[in-house]
């Protein structure tokens, strides 16, 4: 597979967390240069924006974008118009229409676009999607709950129109659910609790079916303590039960283990966009942000406490 060379957009803690650790991982990336205002990386040039380090670096031939959400649109359209490939982080837009028109940009400007829905690239997932592929689901329960000032420290963007609150880890749950389940699903049901204090909730507790009738259920909650639970139980018409649990690292299937592994999804993310590159070819579903916006769109909204970091 061909080298690319690198530039990375938003040094905060996604980037220090993963991307970094996988990108060494990955033989033919090449890391150039780092893009943000106000935080670098050791012995590599920064830059304190997107534009500055592609002026500088005309080499680079692709960026992975990881910026709070809400400017995602934006830098990703520069990098395309300048005919780089570009990675786009989790949710892959604020909005679906500006993923829709990045789209359109990717293919016009020949260059590859990937929206990186890192919790697909799980041990478990390809291999629940296997199993489920020609199975009824009968009743599907998700349950995503973590403690927002361990995942999400002082991210204040996460709680602003565009930033998603708890449906920023929760859309990992729906990428899960949108690749695994057989058959497409639809909301029927949505509360979102939201603190008196932010534009987005810190819970949701959403109800989906699907053409056949299944009951999906989905409770997502910042408001954990403790280790987070990021685990889905499947339930088909024969009686089976498929248990994905600790985010997709351990898969049961009728109370047998059959997969138990190490998380290394961003090694797996970034040797899909190298061969991505390679190919100009582009990944992009739209699915879990198009469920999130429903839920957006036909959720109820309840206040509640304010959010006090
Ligand atoms: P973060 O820690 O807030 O990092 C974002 C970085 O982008 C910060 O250093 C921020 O600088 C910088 N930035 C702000 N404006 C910029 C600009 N115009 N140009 C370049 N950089 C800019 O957030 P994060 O947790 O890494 O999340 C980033 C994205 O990754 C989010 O969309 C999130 O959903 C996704 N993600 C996060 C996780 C996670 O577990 N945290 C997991 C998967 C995906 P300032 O802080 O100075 O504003």
């Amino acid at each position: 597979m061909s080298d690319f060379t690198l530039g990375l957009v938003g040094v905060g803690k996604i980037v220090r967390d993963q991307h970094l650790p996988a990108i060494a991982a990955t033989p033919n990336c090449h890391l150039v240069a780092t893009a943000d205002p106000h935080a670098s990386l050791p012995d590599l040039p920064a830059y304190q924006g997107l534009e500055a380090m592609l002026d500088v670096h005309p080499d680079i031939t692709a960026v992975a974008i990881c910026t709070p959400t809400h400017l995602r649109y934006s830098q990703a359209r520069a990098a395309l118009m300048r005919g780089k490939h570009v990675l786009l982080e989790k949710p892959p837009g604020a909005t679906l229409s500006e993923v829709e028109d990045l789209i359109a940009c990717a293919k016009q400007q020949g260059v590859s676009l990937f929206a990186a829905w890192h919790s697909r690239f799980a041990p478990g997932v390809a291999h629940a999607q296997q199993w489920l592929a020609d199975r009824q689901v009968q009743r599907v329960e998700i349950e995503w709950k973590e403690d927002v000032r361990v995942w999400h420290p002082g991210q204040a963007w996460i709680w602003q129109p565009g930033g998603m609150g708890v449906f920023d880890p929760g859309i990992n749950a729906l990428s899960i659910a949108t690749e695994i389940l057989p058959q497409p699903f639809f909301l029927q049901q949505a509360r979102l609790l939201v603190p008196s204090n932010a534009q987005t909730p810190i819970a949701a507790e959403l109800s989906f079916t699907d053409p056949e009738g299944a009951a999906i259920a989905a409770a997502f909650d910042f408001r954990q303590s403790g280790p987070p639970t990021w685990d889905m139980h499947v339930e088909s018409s024969d009686g089976s039960r498929l248990s994905l649990t600790q985010g997709g690292c351990c898969l049961m299937i009728d109370g047998e283990l059959v997969v138990e592994a190490e998380e290394r999804e961003y090694q797996g993310l970034y040797a899909r966009f190298a061969e991505l590159v390679a190919n100009r070819r582009s990944e992009v579903d739209v699915a879990p942000l198009r469920q999130v916006a429903d839920a957006f769109l036909y959720g109820h909204r309840e206040t509640t406490d304010a959010f006090i970091e």
